[in-house]
């Protein structure tokens, strides 16, 4: 209670000058009226019981105690700046009634999205910022950056550029906590892999996806079949296989996700990403909620607690394609995995949960040079007309034989319930239909539905500005104000009581060094180029480290280690022949005596 009053005074002290003269001279004689004057003062949210939020690096030895969990859950929703958000909550208004999301009541901060050298993130970097604590280069995941050039970072080491640091997600399961990622894109697309893998490139997702298969995670659902079937991998490994043997259930369709056994569970429901939630098959794709309801159930049978991390993926994807539509139906999705989540927090009382967007998508704005005010009715109307998402009627309108532009406009009438296309609007279709481009085709087909709706855009990119921060703590320690994306790996690493820089020792020595350092020669073997393998000899002994796995080969004896190998190096590539730019858990350096 102390605490609390104090934060308070804090605050009020910095917002007006009047208030703090009256406040001083009221604490100088007895701190009592002072605090009852501020309660009065401090008006609906403090009196709600919210309290002020914390600075990390300004704990009290009490609060560094009490915010402790057993279970902290991350979600992002990829892609959504404010003016998204606005958005998805007048359609989920227009749809059900109901004139909120279920995260309005967590908001407490804003957060700075820029990565190492520029204003504008990526997705990779940001993950890997929020995931890590650092924040990174362009496409790299899990890794320290290149190099630094922005306010507030730290100058980097010699030695320590491009080098694997500890996730928050790992660092849960070393303390024995369970572990899970629920996405709708491919499970090895940025965001997820930027919790669960390290390597330079965001794009290789045949690798990150062989680090995420090795790394012990006990629940993973989303996308992404392809990068775990051997015809089309380019290593052709067969990791359903390798799921298998290590226990887990795979499952590929909604029934049997629903049906599966507690235990760890390795669900994919499309050879790539998923479908927008409004363009999905219920029977054969489960939704958000489903998948996030399974991972909660799957993993809170652990006493030891665990780590989730739950991705809207392709609220990002709509802003790409500048579509009111795509965009409001996936933020109505994440809105309802976060309920099911806020259930579950709140029924449970030790788990704290973390909302964040990595960055906005596409320059959203709710207002045009054409349109300076909508009626809620109108925006309704237009909105709920759409029976399919852009993007899919672009996908069907140049899939098949080439429809002609009478049959593309009875589509474009059925599905996105817009039958009142202007001459200019008809022409512009004609160009992308005639080219058979689905890209440019969902691009005039969200501008048409946002002309209608008074929704702009300024670009197809992302945006650098700060994002909404939300946050739930079962004693209401939360952090807040204007922070950093960083800071959520900080806070959940606080939330966890693990040390995400220990952590990093633990999981990523660097191999050349460390195992010359021991007396041991070390070489690269890569007869096949895309399955490199680290080797280390000593006393007659020697150590095999292949890339991406948790196996090291101790003469003809398996052993299996606590993370993956990681060679920073691009795969296959002359630098792999480097030993510096492998990295494997200390344990392993420690098997050659
Ligand atoms: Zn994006």
């Amino acid at each position: 209670m102390r605490v609390r009053v104090s934060l308070i005074i804090l605050i009020q002290e910095k917002e007006n000058p009047v208030r703090k003269r009256v406040v001083r001279i009221f604490s100088a004689v007895n701190p009592a009226p002072a605090v009852l004057f501020l309660w009065l003062l401090a008006g609906a949210s403090f009196a709600a019981g919210q309290s002020a939020v914390l600075k990390l690096n300004a704990l009290t030895d009490a609060q560094a105690r009490a915010v402790g969990v057993r279970n902290v859950i991350v979600m992002i929703p990829d892609g959504m700046g404010s003016a998204h958000a606005t958005v998805g909550r007048w359609y989920k208004f227009a749809k059900t009634g109901v004139n909120r999301l279920s995260f309005d009541d967590l908001a407490c901060g804003m957060v700075r999205t820029y990565w190492s050298t520029g204003l504008i993130t990526d997705s990779a970097p940001a993950a890997s910022a929020m995931a890590t604590g650092f924040k990174t280069s362009y496409g790299y995941i899990g890794l320290r950056p290149a190099k630094t050039a922005m306010p507030g970072l730290s100058e980097l080491l010699k030695g320590e550029e491009s080098t694997p640091v500890a996730s928050v997600l790992e660092a849960a399961r070393l303390q024995g906590r369970s572990t899970g990622l629920v996405v709708t894109c491919e499970f090895p697309h940025a965001t997820p892999a930027g919790f669960s893998s390290h390597y330079v490139q965001r794009s290789a997702m045949d690798l990150l996806a062989e680090q995420q298969v090795y790394q012990g995670l006990d629940v993973v659902l989303g996308g992404g079949r392809r990068y775990l079937d051997p015809s089309a991998r380019k290593d052709k490994e067969d990791l359903v296989k390798v799921l298998r043997d290590r226990g887990y259930a795979y499952v590929t369709d909604r029934a049997s996700l629903l049906a599966a056994k507690p235990g760890k569970l390795w669900g994919v429901f499309a050879p790539t990403a998923m479908e927008r939630d409004l363009d999905r098959d219920p029977r054969i794709e489960p939704s958000l909620t489903e998948m996030t309801r399974k991972a909660l159930d799957t993993l809170n049978r652990n006493p030891k607690g665990f780590f989730l991390m739950v991705e809207g993926s392709q609220i990002d994807w709509g802003g790409h394609a500048n579509d009111p539509i795509g965009t409001a139906t996936e933020i109505l999705a994440f809105d309802e995995a976060v309920q099911a989540v806020l259930d579950f927090a709140r029924r449970d009382g030790d788990t704290a949960v973390l909302i964040s967007a990595d960055h906005s998508t596409g320059g959203m704005s709710i207002g045009t040079p054409e349109i300076g005010d909508m009626p809620v009715a109108r925006f309704a109307e237009v909105v709920l007309k759409a029976k399919a998402t852009p993007t899919k009627i672009a996908q069907r309108l140049t899939e098949g034989p080439a429809p002609s532009l009478d049959e593309a406009k009875g589509l474009i009438a059925g599905l996105l319930g817009i039958s009142d296309l202007k001459t200019e609007e008809i022409a512009a279709l004609a160009g992308p239909l005639k080219e058979r481009s689905a890209k440019k085709l969902e691009l005039e087909l969200g501008h048409a539905v946002s002309r209608r709706v008074g929704i702009g855009w300024v670009f197809t990119g992302h945006g650098g500005e700060d994002v909404t921060f939300y946050c739930l703590h079962p004693r209401d320690l939360r952090i807040g104000g204007v922070i950093q994306n960083t800071d959520l790996a900080y806070y959940s690493a606080r939330l966890l009581g693990a040390n995400l820089g220990a952590v990093t020792g633990r999981l990523f020595a660097p191999a050349g060094r460390d195992f010359t350092a021991r007396g041991a020669a070390v070489s690269i073997d890569a007869a096949d180029p895309d399955n490199p393998v680290f080797q280390a000899v000593k006393g007659g002994h020697t150590l095999r480290l292949a890339v991406n796995k948790n196996l090291a080969e101790l003469d003809d004896r398996i052993i299996l280690l606590e993370g993956v190998v990681v060679c920073t190096a691009a795969i296959p590539g002359p630098s792999v022949m480097d030993p510096n730019t492998w990295f494997a858990p200390r344990a392993a350096i420690e098997l050659l005596k």
